[in-house]
């Protein structure tokens, strides 16, 4: 077995990802999807429309195509009201956590408080980014 062929086997694992994403718009414009002029933010491959849904193939994740100010500044909103649900929601967890080891009563009683009080704002969030138009 000759050893000095080994590297014609041994091709980049980049060029297989491309076969894939090439495979991948292929079949996204044979299910009507249209390709945009428009890259994606993140990794500059076109981008793909399909009914109401802008989305990169690649990254396989809806991408927002910022026309009018108004656009923009609703994704700023809805960006800033995810973040605050990721941040509640994270210290949900940690006074789960917290809860789980507390005796004391009036520590109970404070946490307790505070979970109410985010699960509303959380409520409250979820609310607002319902309202927001599609
Ligand atoms: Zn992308």
């Amino acid at each position: 077995m000759p050893t000095s062929v080994k590297g014609v086997f041994h091709y980049h694992p980049w060029l297989r990802v491309v076969a894939i994403e090439v495979k991948k718009m292929a079949e996204l414009l044979k299910s009507g999807a249209t390709m945009l002029s428009e890259t994606c933010p993140e990794c500059g491959t076109p981008l793909f429309r399909k009914g109401k849904e802008t989305f990169c193939a690649k990254c396989n994740k809806p991408v927002v195509i910022i026309q009018t100010a108004e656009d923009e500044t609703r994704l700023r909103t809805d960006q800033v009201l995810e973040s605050s649900e990721q941040i509640l929601l994270a210290k949900i967890q940690e006074i789960n956590l917290a809860l789980k080891n507390e005796n004391d009563p009036e520590k109970l009683m404070a946490y307790g408080n505070a979970l109410s009080s985010w699960l509303g704002a959380i409520e409250k969030l979820r609310r607002l980014r319902a309202r927001s138009p599609e």
